[in-house]
């Protein structure tokens, strides 16, 4: 690499504040129209400023240097646990935040209106310079810490991931567990407590003095710390255990959150000028400790042990999937040519000659992807990743023989400079029309890509551009970069990972089999090295035939014009341009992106597609085989930035296309022209098969939450079907009767098209015409194939309660339902409990909002889990207006703002507008009435759904109200001192407590009397507990039902009940809006 030569910053002083200007233009895109600007605080502190004077939200992002693998060892989790406690929410004014833990970097972020970006800044700077936390939030966060852990618990990609962490170097930092939970963080202050040098009395302020009460008053207070009790991890501070971690934390930020290595990026309407003073006004204040600013990890956590291993691992989901690792070095310096992703193109490519397509030839595979990864900051990982079909499992050992036949392909191969420059292409085009993402997601590339070693004013370019290969620079010109990349893709140095479920690693290994566990999560995985044999073939050059390398891509755009003209206002919805009785088309010419690029939606509706069970399952597996049959043609035009779909819907099926519009026809009618003429191959539609079960299957095991949204939108459908009645058809369907079924399923239909983007009226209603002349279908009337809902009866009240599924998963799900038919429920109800979705310790999946049966006119308020915060909805209504009048970041966004409208046939493109004004009047009476009529539960109008998904694991058992008392009043009698409030408070709060909760106060309140009553005396009262339990037994045991009400009706049969309720009125279009000249064709 050339080194680049230092350019001097320029001095500048805004206000009381001086800092440094880099003085060079930050290279951008020409069709970007944001400015640029970075600067240097003297606490060492780079910005990035961009000026957006279109922007209507303004956004920033703070990147700390510092991840979980800097963690103290004994203390795993503790970054996390700091950005947790760091940053709290903001999300008024239209706004919202977030934060992320990374292996070397901490990411914190918002968006919010641009007029609110410098007190939200302000605010936002003080978790840095000024942090508070809170010590009352302790238990709340660890809370929080620990819940995101248990939600991790079960997913597949989690265990998967620390187990891999695992199986690394000894000691290698890279082997931490980053999420932590409640036991991670606190054991060391357990074992503190136990040998009793904690002092329980004693009230944590800070731990250096170096943290400064918050000069900004705005932000929200926290609330107070129990006062009755110091030492119960009930309380807010989490008692002396919650201390001494939060101690520890902060001791740990002292050390490693310093100025100089922080990266923020702000994003504004305001000038860079203005940007500028501000960051430096509100940033400088945060200390520089003299930390290094970027520390690198330059061992990679892969040494002999690790390399040339399979390791084999259990899973929760029904799947198959090898992974093969190979450690390669941190990518950031290789910037220019990108060697690593050359080689990725080559070995995840899907066309002709590619290792793909001859292992989905042989129905062994599914899905394949390659790639480089950065793990952390100093090593990375190239990874080739494979979805096994149950037969490829059988024969993982030949796949990976293949996989290495490709790379000696590779290594054999000349490579002619096109390839380069082709990647080179793409990527300049791509990156000349990119389009604006939302400026906090942007903020976030922009911190995260700062800490990479090019000269600043290459920051956004470097990152995005491939650069050729120079053929006459042997040394530097990328090909040598290349083959050295190439060179660490060798058997010996991989790891090979194999992922299944236990009975289908017992099916294709044996029985006899020892398993380890992965601490953490407790994955069962077994680890051996790689067999002599499999080396050795994986050695030898490559004897395939079917394998050589891809030729030049056809897909590449050659016409990339784009007519701007000056708009004004743009139009705020897309116009009926065409209509035919097979085909309505709404089109939307682009007047505000300016990009060579347009987006097609093709809504096909049949009268058969959803008439049963097996229909449904018909369309999904005609759907698949479509795609499949496509993958090698269209994996050049997707490269190419043209990419689509061909899926399945309850109606019918959508074909969706977005890219350039240079060729974007070409694909639409290569892609209808494939569905009409599909030739079914008899063994791909049994891979297709399997594939479509274990994803229902997988479906059933997810997480709880979904899975009741998943019964709720089936309850309420007028026609569905359970993923049961699917999974029970899929196996008996041939090739015959699905090609009957394709040739019937498009005799009859109605096709609804939208097209916007850089695509004109004439050259749109030609898309639409091919369309109908390659589908070839006999007309049905348009509102003949329509979603529709079922109503709940007012003043109901049902509940259907089944189990989790998966027999491990300990999370239960309550999901409550509440129809309204009013929408101006919709217009109140969602800023209101959208403040819930974070931080409640009700739960950690905590939502609400509006929701709409699929089709229908009846909308309600949805939330999962209950509260009361009713004060917040003031408040929020000027963010929602803000919301509504937003305006769109790019064309995908505009799009399915109109399409929804196109889709449930209101029409009514312009809702969100006038809703924005109807809020203004809407007066807090109105609110509380339609509370009060919709939601009250006294209310005689109110209908309720809840759906009760409980857990197959045995709940923690409860102590009741009567047995905690009587056990008070023991205590009493023993001589302790016993706060009647305190214990009340700390136990009763919604009536029956956890025995564990319970045994846990009792256990810190005697012990913190140990010094008056003899311990012998709290083991006396330990052996009442079981005996007062049997005397005043609690009454929950695991019954949900005890808490609901007399009037609520148990459903027995989802689909007796569904039959039993009234269908809704087929939608109808709420506005006329007269786009043709004649209103019917
Ligand atoms: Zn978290």
């Amino acid at each position: 690499m050339a080194a680049s030569v230092p350019v001097a910053w320029t001095r500048v002083t805004a206000g009381q504040t001086s800092f440094s200007v880099f003085p060079k233009p930050i290279q951008k895109s020409p069709q970007d129209d944001r400015e640029y600007r970075i600067i240097k605080l003297d606490n060492g502190l780079q910005a990035m400023l961009i000026h957006d004077a279109k922007a209507d939200k303004a956004a920033a992002s703070l990147d700390v240097a510092v991840g979980h693998l800097y963690d103290p060892d004994d203390m795993p989790g503790l970054a996390h646990f700091c950005e947790h406690l760091l940053f709290m929410y903001l999300s008024k004014n239209n706004g919202s935040s977030n934060a992320f833990t990374g292996t070397s970097n901490t990411n914190y972020y918002f968006n919010v209106s641009t007029t609110a970006l410098y007190g939200a800044l302000s605010r936002f700077s003080g978790f840095f310079h000024s942090p508070l936390f809170a010590p009352s939030c302790t238990a709340r966060e660890l809370n929080a810490v620990d819940s995101e852990h248990k939600r991790n618990h079960q997913s597949d990609m989690w265990r998967i991931f620390q187990t891999n962490k695992h199986l690394s170097k000894d000691g290698h930092p890279w082997r931490k567990f980053g999420t932590g939970h409640k036991e991670s963080l606190s054991k060391v202050g357990r074992e503190l407590k136990a040998k009793g040098t904690l002092n329980s009395n004693l009230v944590m302020k800070s731990a250096d003095g170096s943290l400064a009460p918050t000069p900004n008053d705005s932000r929200a207070p926290s609330p107070s710390p129990s006062v009755n009790s110091t030492s119960s991890e009930m309380d807010g501070d989490g008692g002396v255990v919650g201390r001494e971690t939060r101690r520890r934390l902060v001791e740990w930020w002292s050390n490693e959150y310093c100025a100089g290595r922080m990266r923020l990026c702000v994003v504004g309407n305001e000038s860079l000028d203005e940007l500028a003073a501000m960051v430096a006004k509100l940033f400088s204040p945060i200390p520089n400790r003299g930390r290094e600013p970027l520390h690198m990890i330059p061992d990679h956590p892969f040494g002999p042990n690790e390399m040339g291993t399979l390791v084999s691992v259990h899973t929760i989901m029904a799947f198959h999937a090898l992974e093969i690792s190979f450690p390669i070095p941190y990518l950031p310096p290789y910037w220019r040519h990108k060697p690593a992703s050359f080689l990725a193109h080559f070995i995840g490519h899907e066309g002709p000659g590619s290792l793909h397509s001859y292992l989905k030839g042989k129905g062994w595979i599914t899905d394949l992807s390659s790639g480089p990864q950065n793990l952390a900051r100093g090593f990375a990982m190239f990874k080739v990743t494979l979805r096994m079909t149950p037969q490829g499992f059988e024969n993982y050992e030949t796949i990976m023989e293949h996989v290495f036949n490709y790379i000696s392909l590779l290594r054999s191969s000349k490579f002619p400079a096109w390839y380069q420059r082709e990647r080179s292409q793409i990527s300049a085009t791509r990156f000349r029309f990119a389009e604006k993402r939302r400026p906090d997601d942007y903020a976030v590339w922009v911190t995260e890509h700062m800490t990479w070693p090019v000269p600043p004013d290459l920051v956004i370019s470097a990152p995005q551009l491939v650069e050729e290969w120079d053929e006459n620079d042997a040394e530097h010109g990328g090909e040598k970069e290349m083959r050295a990349f190439l060179d660490l893709l060798s058997i010996e140095r991989s790891r090979a990972v194999l992922m299944a479920k236990a009975e289908e690693h017992e099916r294709v290994r044996g029985k006899d089999v020892v398993w380890e566990k992965e601490p953490w999560y407790g994955t069962p995985y077994r680890v051996e090295r790689l067999s002599v044999e499999i080396v050795q073939k994986a050695r030898g050059p490559n004897n395939l035939s079917e394998l050589f390398l891809p030729g030049p891509n056809e897909f590449i755009p050659t016409n990339l014009e784009v007519e701007k003209r000056d708009v004004e206002t743009p139009a705020k919805r897309p116009q009926l341009v065409r209509q035919t009785p097979l085909s309505s088309l709404w089109h939307k010419k682009d007047d505000q992106f300016w990009v060579p690029r347009a987006r097609v939606v093709i809504d096909i509706r049949s009268p058969l597609a959803n008439s049963s069970a097996r229909s449904i399952v018909m369309t999904r597996l005609f759907a698949d085989l479509v795609t499949d049959s496509l993958t090698e043609f269209s994996y050049d035009a997707d490269l190419a930035g043209l990419a689509y779909t061909f899926s399945p819907q309850s109606l019918g099926l959508y074909v969706m296309l977005h890219g350039y519009n240079d060729k974007l026809h070409v694909l639409t009618k290569d892609i209808l022209t494939r569905a009409r003429r599909l030739e079914i191959k008899p063994e791909r539609l049994e891979v297709m098969k399997d594939q479509a079960k274990r994803e229902w299957e997988n479906h059933l095991l997810g997480a709880p939450y979904r899975l009741s949204n998943y019964y709720y939108r089936f309850l309420l459908a007028a026609r569905d079907w359970s993923v049961e009645e699917l999974i029970a058809e899929v196996a008996s369907i041939t090739p015959e009767e699905l090609r009957k079924y394709i040739t019937t399923l498009l005799s009859k239909v109605h096709m609804n098209m939208l097209v916007i983007g850089n695509m004109y009226k004439d050259e749109a209603c030609g898309l639409a015409k091919m369309a109908e002349d390659i589908i070839q279908a006999s007309p049905i009337p348009a509102d003949e194939v329509q979603e529709l809902s079922l109503v709940l009866p007012p003043g109901s009240n049902h509940t259907w309660a089944t189990v989790v599924p998966n027999k491990n998963e300990a999370n239960s799900s309550l999901t409550k339902r509440r129809v309204t038919a009013s929408l101006l429920a919709h217009i109140l109800s969602e800023p209101a409990f959208n403040v819930l979705r974070t931080r409640e310790q009700l739960g950690y999946i905590v939502s609400a909002g509006h929701w709409q049966v699929n089709g229908g006119g009846q909308s309600g308020i949805g939330f999962v889990i209950q509260s009361e915060r009713t004060q917040e909805l003031f408040e929020h209504k000027t963010s929602l207006q803000k919301q509504w009048r937003e305006a769109p970041k790019n064309l995908n966004e505009e799009m399915n703002r109109y399409w929804n409208h196109i889709e449930y046939g209101f029409l009514d493109f312009h809702r969100r507008f006038i809703e924005a004004d109807l809020i203004e009047g809407v007066t807090k009476e109105e609110v509380l009435e339609l509370f009060s009529s919709h939601v009250d539960p006294s209310s005689k109008e109110r209908s309720k759904l809840s759906i009760h998904l409980k857990s197959q694991k045995p709940r923690p058992p409860k102590i009741s109200i009567a047995a905690m008392e009587a056990f008070a009043q023991k205590v009493a009698e023993k001589g302790y001192t016993v706060e009647e409030q305190a214990w009340r408070d700390a136990l009763v709060g919604d009536g029956e407590t956890a025995l564990d909760k319970f045994g846990q106060y009792w256990r810190d309140t005697l012990l913190a009397q140990a010094a008056t009553v003899p311990p012998e005396v709290a083991q006396g009262l330990t052996a009442e507990v079981p005996v007062l339990m049997k005397q005043c037994p609690a009454v929950d045991d695991g019954a949900d039902e005890a808490t609901l009400g007399k009037d609520v009706i148990f459903i027995q049969e989802p689909n007796a009940f569904r039959a039993s309720l009234a269908v809704n009125e087929r939608p109808q279009p709420m506005v006329e809006w007269g786009d043709l000249p004649t209103s019917k064709y």
